[in-house]
């Protein structure tokens, strides 16, 4: 089956007790069982729930996986994918990798004996450079944020084999329509849901998929030990989210090309990153192991006055963090998403602007951003 069929069908086959056409969101803690041990396969919601399931064979399949786990958060995800690790074991991670999972590696996993090295992860040399006899976890983001920079999955995959480490990839920005990791060779595809597989920026998520089954039942085992599962009615609104996944990507991915032809011929904007574009360094990589190039933007205006102000001036454009809804969105990430590392070796330029396309009529979007540019 196709992915657009696999999105709507699999693992969400009518309510076998009433013939419902959607899977249910089963709002129960508890099952009842016939005597001790005897049950219809559930006991307890941290340890399973058939709305989550469904969610996660949907989402297995998309991602091209044997295993998916649905977490409360992309950062719940992150936290026990990394206790697949033990102290004095070393991560290798991209130098522009999402601000929070910084945050947890550095703010809350160093203290307890993990050891970090950044790179730049578009460099294979560089992550070659970076290897040391501990090192069991390399942690990669393709496309990253806010610079759309793209590392090379399978040359990545080849080095973590190598080294007898994990390539775990957050496939965040480009989502499984766009790029199935798993099969360019990386052993754990990690999401926050609440971005694209979401899609209307209404539920907070996270998930994590591979076909190693060691790690799967190790991962099964931890966050049902740690416990920062989904409840039912997220797990529903992402499994929603999952079945217009296909023509929102679609959409996402045509109005983004409309925009970036408009930002690049105005005359106020020094510099658009679009992995799409010829001249980005990472175009031949992501044309490789990309479906399409995606539906998030940036740009460069002349000052950091100009980029504020552009950004408290569009209309349809919402001025806030967060990205993959169907609604389009713009921030400033230096004062914004990347605040936090502003004083950092990793701070981004003042003057960048960061666009989420959304799915409205891209003529209407570019007169926003055409009036707040001029
Ligand atoms: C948002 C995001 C996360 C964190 O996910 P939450 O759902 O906010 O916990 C991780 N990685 C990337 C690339 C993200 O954009």
């Amino acid at each position: 089956m196709k992915f657009e069929t696999r999105a709507i069908h699999v693992g969400q086959e009518p309510d076998p007790a009433t013939g419902a056409a959607i899977v249910p969101i089963y709002q129960t803690s508890t099952y009842v069982q016939e005597e001790p041990g005897k049950h219809k396969g559930f006991e307890y919601s941290r340890t399973s729930n058939p709305t989550r399931v469904a969610l996660e064979a949907a989402l297995a399949s998309l991602e091209d996986a044997n295993h998916c786990l649905a977490f409360a958060s992309g950062m719940a995800a992150e936290d026990t994918i990394v206790r697949l690790l033990k102290p004095g074991d070393h991560v290798i991670l991209g130098d522009d990798v999402y601000g929070g999972t910084r945050r947890l590696f550095e703010k809350v996993l160093a203290p307890f004996g993990l050891e970090f090295t950044s790179v730049d992860m578009s460099s294979l040399d560089e992550v070659k450079g970076a290897l040391k006899p501990e090192t069991r976890m390399i942690w990669v983001e393709t496309p990253t944020n806010p610079y759309l920079r793209i590392a090379d999955i399978s040359g990545l995959a080849e080095i973590s084999k190598q080294a007898g480490a994990l390539l775990v990839a957050d496939n965040t920005f480009a989502t499984p329509y766009l790029q199935r990791p798993l099969s360019l060779g990386a052993d754990l595809v990690v999401h926050s849901t609440t971005k694209y597989l979401g899609g209307h920026s209404d539920v907070v998520g996270g998930a994590a998929c591979t076909n190693n089954d060691e790690v799967a039942e190790r991962l099964f085992f931890l966050r049902n030990a740690i416990g920062g599962v989904p409840g039912p009615f997220d797990s529903w609104l992402v499994l929603r989210g999952l079945k217009t996944l296909a023509v929102r990507m679609r959409a996402h991915c045509e109005n983004a090309r409309r925009i970036v032809e408009f930002l690049t011929e105005h005359p106020s904007v020094s510099k658009v990153w679009y992995p799409g574009l010829e001249d980005h360094p990472g175009h031949a990589t992501a044309a490789r192991q990309m479906d399409d190039f995606g539906g998030m933007v940036s740009f460069e205006v002349a000052s950091k006055e100009e980029a504020l102000g552009v950004v408290s001036k569009t209309k349809l454009f919402f001025l806030a963090e967060s990205l993959g809804g169907v609604e389009s969105l713009i921030e400033h990430p230096g004062e914004m998403t990347h605040a936090s590392i502003a004083e950092s070796p990793f701070a981004v330029s003042e003057n960048l602007i960061r666009l989420s396309v959304g799915i409205e009529h891209a003529d209407d979007l570019i007169d926003d951003l055409k009036s707040a540019l001029s």
